[in-house]
């Protein structure tokens, strides 16, 4: 390819609305364009990447036995009706309604779909395990899209769906699909850790997440001190604390005023306490409209995830300031444990407030908190609707069966899923055993993010030049770029080793325009294109040409008729230090 025939619009200055470098330097190397929030245009540098990693994962899909298929991105609603999920999830679920007053979904994701296709072309166990893999346009409309193609609205995921007439055979495929990953990640050249993680939306019984670490990722990893155990925050189990020691005759609980006071921080300043000594009530809706009530020690953060886990799979969200003003007949910001049992259909306590000798809540008044309020004396720790129960984050300091937990910031590029019959069970997916019984399939779904397998490597690999990127994924292997354009003699020279590294193969960009040399040298550094010979100046006239590594700092001064066998030997050095082979 030719650069001067390419659409390459480079950007000098650091966009000032990117605030991670992925995201900068996509944009300054001309890979991406924003159209809106959270949706991106693929230049063609940018898709040259998206089709290489596309292939990688298209290539072990198929080799792990995927068959590829292409479900609509358009879905009825109807069909998301039949598992809840157009309920579940939420806002995120993008729709609209056509001429014909048909509500349809934007494909966030395809378990309807693919059980769809189960229930109408599956019949016998003889037809199983059957693994269907897509590679497509997913949208969902994140609350807050952000870091460039990380987060953002539209974007192409890989998602696979088995089915299968046992449990083990589930396994296996999900075994299958855990390896595939791990060499897909591999040899798209990007660094990844594999943790346990909760399902989420995709609900089923089991779960793994690959997570590329890095100190900009929205994930974080827990893992225990000796690395035996590791999973998504998410997730992460703590032990519970040591209950304090009590209080000898504790006074009894006291109101105070604060006026106008509502967050954790305010409450601490005006009362001279530290969070620790309070306790958060935090009053939330399930799915089906139950109100319930949460309490966390005042530094801990309520984990959503354990507690949909303690309400058997039930998603729940902060209930909005009616529900809460009619519960604790206060004000937001002021609501506390004290009487709220009889009000709520379920309070769930963390163990860390239990563990409280004694404590500072809001009263259930606006414009007042109380003191002195012991947990067990003042509300109860036990009953019919009352639950103690590990449902907060893991911090700095917890432990997990006895061993310090530590912590890791992590990009998720995959997930994979033991979901079982959840979806057949509700679309009624059945096979017929040996015997002629009737059972429902079991089911996996595996997906991978292409656009953050994309951004994750630039995020681990760049330097204050811009992007490095592993040869498997870069635009391009190799630049030829002549010093100077005007002399005759470097553009041929230029242009029959461009001839010769085309024929052998290599996939090389020719940077034929008409610019300085510091401007193009600047530009194959920003673009990050592994390998770059340099055609001119005085090594030229010695016969020689400059090989050099992206990565490197040195370069290599190579006889003129070796340079393409030079080339190809460095080509190959950086795939094998991807492979390993
Ligand atoms: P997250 O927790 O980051 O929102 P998720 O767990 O909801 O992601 P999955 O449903 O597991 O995502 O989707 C499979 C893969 O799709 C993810 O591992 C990720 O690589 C990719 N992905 C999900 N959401 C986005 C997004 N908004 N932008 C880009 N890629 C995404
Ligand atoms: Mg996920």
């Amino acid at each position: 390819m030719k650069w001067s025939k390419l659409l390459v619009p480079t950007i000098k200055e650091v966009p000032n609305d990117a605030e991670v470098p992925s995201h900068q330097l996509m944009l300054r190397a001309g890979l991406i364009r924003k159209l809106a929030s959270g949706t991106y245009i693929y230049l063609p540098m940018g898709f040259r990447t998206i089709r290489k990693i596309t292939e990688i994962v298209r290539q072990e899909m198929d080799a792990a036995g995927g068959q590829e298929v292409l479900m609509p991105s358009v879905q009825p609603m109807e069909l998301w009706a039949q598992t809840g999920r157009n309920v579940d999830y939420g806002e995120t679920l993008g729709h609209f309604t056509d001429r014909h007053g048909r509500e349809n979904v934007l494909s966030p994701t395809a378990e309807e779909v693919a059980t769809f296709i189960a229930c109408h072309e599956i019949k016998s166990y003889k037809q199983l395990p059957i693994n269907l893999y897509q590679i497509s346009f997913k949208f969902r409309d994140e609350f807050r899209p952000r870091f460039g193609v990380l987060r953002s609205r539209e974007f192409t995921m890989k998602d696979a769906y088995s089915f299968h007439a046992s449990e083990e055979c589930l396994h296996e495929t999900y075994m299958d699909m855990y390896n595939a990953y791990c060499k897909i990640f591999q040899l798209a050249g990007v660094e990844y850790v594999i943790v346990e993680a909760e399902t989420g939306e995709m609900g089923g019984s089991g779960s793994h997440q690959f997570t590329v670490p890095c100190e900009t990722g929205e994930d974080v990893i827990v893992y225990t001190e000796d690395s035996k155990y590791a999973c998504n925050i998410e997730k992460a189990p703590v032990d519970a604390v040591a209950k304090a020691e009590p209080i000898a005759d504790a006074p009894a609980i006291e109101e105070i005023r604060t006026p106008s006071v509502g967050s954790i921080e305010t409450v601490c300043e005006f009362l001279k306490a530290k969070p620790q000594e309070l306790i958060k009530t935090l009053i939330y809706k399930t799915v089906d409209d139950e109100v319930i009530a949460v309490l966390v020690r005042g530094d801990n953060e309520m984990n959503p995830e354990k507690v949909t886990q303690l309400l058997n799979g039930k998603g729940c969200e902060l209930a909005n300031e009616e529900t809460i003003e009619k519960v604790t007949s206060a004000k937001v910001g002021f609501a506390g444990p004290i009487g709220l049992a009889e009000k709520v259909a379920k309070v769930f306590i963390d163990h860390s407030v239990a563990a409280m000798a004694i404590a500072i809540t809001g009263a259930n008044k606006s414009g007042y908190h109380v003191k002195n309020v012991v947990p067990g004396r003042d509300f109860a720790l036990e009953g019919d609707n009352v639950v103690v129960a590990d449902i907060r984050n893991a911090v700095e300091g917890d432990t997990f069966e006895g061993k310090k937990l530590l912590f890791k910031r992590g990009i998720e590029v995959g997930q994979v899923f033991k979901l079982g019959a959840k979806y057949s069970k509700k679309m009624g997916a059945n096979f017929l055993d040996e015997n002629g019984k009737q059972y429902p399939c079991l089911m996996g779904c595996y997906g991978i993010g292409i656009n953050r397998i994309m951004a994750s490597a630039i995020e681990n690999g760049h330097d204050e030049n811009g992007i490095i990127w592993p040869i498997s994924i870069a635009p391009f292997e190799v630049i030829i770029t002549p010093v100077n354009h005007n002399d005759e003699e470097v553009m041929q020279v230029a242009n029959d080793l461009y001839n010769e590294l085309k024929e052998v193969g290599v996939d090389v960009i020719f940077d034929d325009r008409p610019a300085r040399g510091g401007v193009k040298f600047k530009d194959a550094d920003l673009i990050g294109i592994p390998i770059r010979v340099t055609v001119g100046g005085r090594g030229l006239k010695e016969g020689k040409l400059e090989v050099k590594m992206r990565r490197e700092a040195e370069s290599e001064n190579v006889d003129l008729d070796e340079v393409g066998l030079r080339v190809c030997q460095m080509v190959e050095q950086l795939y094998k230090e991807i492979t390993g082979e």
